[in-house]
């Protein structure tokens, strides 16, 4: 039988990672509204850390005005019987945050910024949502104190930064990455794909189809071949950007680049949906 606890006060959960026999713990970060993408995360930690940790917090810092912050799902009951359900022997450590001030406490000011990279792609759209990120995980880190970090290749640009930011800041804590889940259309598994009417979400197929297609054209055709349907496919003006890139540095590849990444942004109605594949070139 798992061992699930909750703490909803900081105060409390730092008393339980102070006492813990664990002797390693792994984090989960996420916003909630569990899916099997957050749960695939959750799996890997639990197969190699005897304590997990599952931080479900909507951090406004990293939503703009304009975003769907206040509609964002908060489904904490349903989360709890999902992870519940899985039946894992570990320590299981549910940490959300009763309000955002367990967080951010009042007069806090630091803010994480890791510049350039923050501001392309997704974050051409959404300035300030890097910086929101970062802040908080370098604060889930510094109050879990993990020797794993597990994070979704889903948000690829996100899970880019986060490694940079431990390297950057010599943080003790590993930062990993697992592959995108998807639902059975190819659509990746996203808490934002429960606002997507029927019609919208065969729209936001558009995306997963147009990265498999971009991925064949690249192995079979070459680079140059794919870059001409990427712009063909970019007509389509339910795409915020669509692009092939470094899976290195997120820059233009250049000749000799092996690892590619090709990543899109879409919006269906209101809703907007990222998502991305890996390309490895032979050598
Ligand atoms: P979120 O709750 O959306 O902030 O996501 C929490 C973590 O789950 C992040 O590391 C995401 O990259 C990851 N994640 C979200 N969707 C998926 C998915 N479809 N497959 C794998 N990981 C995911």
């Amino acid at each position: 039988m798992s061992q699930l606890q909750r703490h909803s006060k900081t105060a409390a959960f730092q008393e339980w990672r102070r006492q813990t026999k664990a002797s390693s713990v792994g984090l989960v970060p996420t916003m909630g509204n569990l899916h099997q993408g957050h749960l695939s995360l959750l799996k890997e930690a639990a197969r190699h850390h005897q304590a997990v940790v599952l931080t479900i917090f909507v951090n406004p810092k990293q939503f703009g005005p304009k975003e769907d912050f206040a509609r964002y799902p908060r489904t904490l009951t349903q989360d709890l019987e999902l992870i519940q359900g899985m039946n894992l022997q570990n320590e299981v450590v549910v940490f959300a945050p009763e309000t955002a001030e367990e967080i951010f406490p009042v007069g806090y000011s630091t803010q994480i910024s890791l510049g350039p990279l923050t501001q392309i792609l997704c974050g051409q759209s959404r300035p300030g949502h890097f910086d929101g990120v970062t802040t908080v995980v370098y604060r889930l880190f510094a109050l879990v104190k993990a020797q794993c970090a597990y994070f979704g290749q889903k948000d690829f640009q996100q899970l880019l930064l986060i490694k940079k930011m431990a390297q950057d800041l010599l943080l003790p804590t590993q930062v990993l990455g697992l592959p995108i889940v998807r639902d059975h259309d190819g659509l990746a598994l996203s808490s934002r794909n429960q606002y997507l009417s029927a019609s919208e979400r065969q729209i936001g197929l558009a995306l997963p189809r147009a990265l498999q297609e971009l991925q064949e054209i690249i192995i079979h055709h070459g680079l140059e071949q794919a870059q001409k349907r990427r712009l063909e496919l970019l007509t389509n003006s339910h795409f915020e950007y669509l692009e092939i890139i470094s899976a290195q540095t997120l820059l233009p590849p250049g000749p000799q680049e092996r690892e590619l990444v090709i990543v899109g942004a879409l919006r269906a109605g209101q809703t907007r949906l990222i998502d991305n594949v890996l390309v490895n070139l032979k050598q």
